[in-house]
């Protein structure tokens, strides 16, 4: 049976001879595995559509509950970003993370939309390179169901204080009123500016979430803080964002 899918190649295995495994983020069936045949070969006609951070349409064959890779038409390519290092390594660490939240089972179009703006960003280089890994980070958190509860102290609801403690696991907020003497170890803690920002990039509205401004001097703030929320809520930590991590010196 034919299908045709618009999807993101994430990442490649080889396979023996010339063929691969693409892992690709679809919008109609989320993150599926395919088969492209012949591909590592000179001149194959499906080579370009078979790289990893190649968007196309993917006409697909599903047998045995797998696909394969019929042809594809390319809708767009990210040449820049491996051009760059730095960028392309932020661009695997995107990618890893991905793979490590999304399912077979469960499109998600947001995530999709979020990675791509991401790679179209970081492919322009029209945005900092921080600022993108931040948006990264807390919008897929928001969009895959763990946002924090940014609306204001837990305890007494209050909106904004001048400085305000992130609870990284609980994902809440507390007032110096009601901080007590809980453990700071897993919490940040947020002036006016910083809270202004995590909310905006959370629950402002995809279409504007690219076009936020951050002041330069609290931009490495910002990426430890959606950084660590990350890797506290999932529990992982990536070896492609330790690589980022040395590109950036
Ligand atoms: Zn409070």
């Amino acid at each position: 049976m034919l299908t045709t899918q618009n999807g993101l190649v994430l990442r490649e295995r080889s396979l023996k001879e010339n063929d691969k495994f693409l892992y690709i983020l679809t919008d109609g069936s989320g993150l599926i595995e395919v088969a492209a045949k012949g591909v590592k070969k000179q001149n194959a006609k499906n080579a370009s559509v078979s790289q990893p951070f190649c968007y196309a349409k993917y006409c697909l064959i599903e047998s045995g509950g797998g696909f394969i890779l019929n042809s594809a038409e390319p809708i767009r390519t990210f040449f820049n970003i491996s051009r760059d290092m730095a960028r392309f390594s932020l661009a695997n660490y995107f990618a890893e993370t991905a793979l490590y939240v999304m399912t077979e089972e469960k499109p998600n179009n947001e995530v999709l939309r979020l990675i791509l703006n991401c790679l179209h960003f970081l492919d322009t280089q029209s945005r900092d390179i921080l600022l993108l890994k931040s948006i990264f980070e807390f919008r897929l958190m928001s969009e895959i169901g763990l946002i924090p509860n940014l609306l204001g102290c837990c305890d007494c609801l209050k909106y904004q204080a001048p400085l305000m403690q992130f609870d990284l696991r609980g994902g809440r907020l507390f007032c110096e009123n009601c901080i007590g003497n809980r453990s700071l170890a897993e919490m940040e803690p947020l002036d006016t500016k910083l809270l202004h920002y995590l909310r905006y990039i959370a629950l402002t509205d995809m279409k504007q979430l690219f076009s936020m401004n951050v002041q330069k001097e609290y931009l490495s703030t910002l990426s430890r803080i959606t950084e660590r929320y990350c890797e506290i809520q999932l529990g992982k930590k990536f070896a492609t964002l330790d690589f980022f991590k040395t590109m950036m010196g």
